[in-house]
């Protein structure tokens, strides 16, 4: 049986990546973008288990799968966003396939990235040809040099969840460090090469939260988002105690909304305060010429995602 140790340390010898579903690492080796060393983490079984701690917390293995974060009851019972976007992204097979790991730590969908023709930062080049080309799918806040969304929908669920990740060495992160500020463009994270997400860590839901996903795309299924949100309430007397507003598809890391939340907090939960915490929402939004249209989406969604909740 493999350990962690002995996988950590093939990978350390000669640089590469870890292969857990393989779903995006597949799809970026058949396009010529292949790593000199594929290191596979599948037997590592300890690392497939939702184990939930004394205090209400949860413990995720990253090679969790991402079908079984959507159906599990307890996952579905204390954080419902997250089986929500669980069992919305992608296709019923790579739900299937995908991990919770791998799918924090995919790359960009960038088609600028993913075309063997063009060099950008991500690929050792000195420019993000997205941002001079077609970025119809691009950012509307744009918070760095590379202008292609974060893929990672359960990257946006974490963020809003307030997760973290312990890495081999047993040592932990909030999940905003993972990401940093976007301002980094090579890489859509800032775990070392060598470091292998052990665990997701999501602290207690708070007593009579509701939590609700929402995602607005452009096809039915198969697609990345346009934009995406993750709106968490806590409701007493109609009155909101608590809120935690985040963003998907709309900057190069997942983003939290603390200024929407300060809105939010203290005022009755209808709709005209939904509409000053979407007007905040966008504030900031500083869109490229093909994205602007992703603006006007930020303000319905988040109206959206905030009703939806109220009425859960
Ligand atoms: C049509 C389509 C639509 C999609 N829509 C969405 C969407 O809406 N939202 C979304 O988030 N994703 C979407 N995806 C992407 C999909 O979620 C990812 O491909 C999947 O989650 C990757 O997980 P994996 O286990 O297969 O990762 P892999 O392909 O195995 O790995 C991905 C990367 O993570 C690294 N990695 C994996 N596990 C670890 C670990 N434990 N420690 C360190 N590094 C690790 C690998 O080295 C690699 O670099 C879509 C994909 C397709 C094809």
């Amino acid at each position: 049986m493999p350990n962690i140790s002995d996988i950590v340390k093939q990978l350390a010898a000669v640089p590469g990546e870890y292969r857990a579903g393989a779903t995006d690492l597949n799809a970026r080796y058949r396009l010529g973008i292949r790593p000199d060393q594929i290191v596979d983490i599948n037997g590592l079984d300890e690392l497939k288990t939702i184990e939930w701690n004394a205090d209400g917390s949860a413990r995720i293995g990253a090679l969790v799968k991402i079908e079984t974060l959507a159906s599990d009851e307890k996952i579905k019972r204390y954080y419902p966003a997250l089986a929500q976007a669980a069992g919305n992204l992608a296709t019923p097979q790579i739900r299937k396939m995908g991990t919770i790991g791998g799918s924090l730590l995919q790359r960009t969908r960038c088609w600028y990235y993913r075309h063997p023709q063009f060099k950008c930062f991500k690929k050792g080049g000195d420019s993000c040809p997205a941002r001079e080309g077609n970025h119809h799918y691009g950012v509307c806040f744009d918070l760095g040099p590379c202008v292609f969304p974060h893929p990672s929908t359960l990257g946006m669920v974490l963020a809003a969840y307030d997760g973290g990740v312990t890495v081999h060495d047993g040592s932990v992160a909030p999940i905003s460090n993972v990401y940093g500020m976007g301002t980094e463009p090579a890489v859509d994270h800032l775990l070392g090469e060598d470091e292998l997400l052990v665990f997701i860590n999501l602290p207690k839901p708070m007593e009579g939260e509701k939590s609700v996903y929402t995602r607005t795309i452009s096809r039915f299924e198969a697609e990345w988002p346009l934009v995406e949100v993750v709106a968490r309430l806590q409701i007493e007397n109609g009155m909101i105690q608590y809120a935690r507003v985040a963003l998907g598809g709309v900057a190069n890391i997942p983003l939290v909304l603390p200024h929407v939340d300060k809105v939010l907090r203290g005022k009755p939960a209808v709709s005209s305060t939904f509409e000053q915490a979407a007007e905040k929402a966008i504030l900031g939004a500083n869109p490229l010429p093909m994205t602007q249209y992703k603006v006007k989406l930020v303000y319905g969604s988040v109206m959206d995602a905030l009703t939806k909740a109220v009425d859960l």
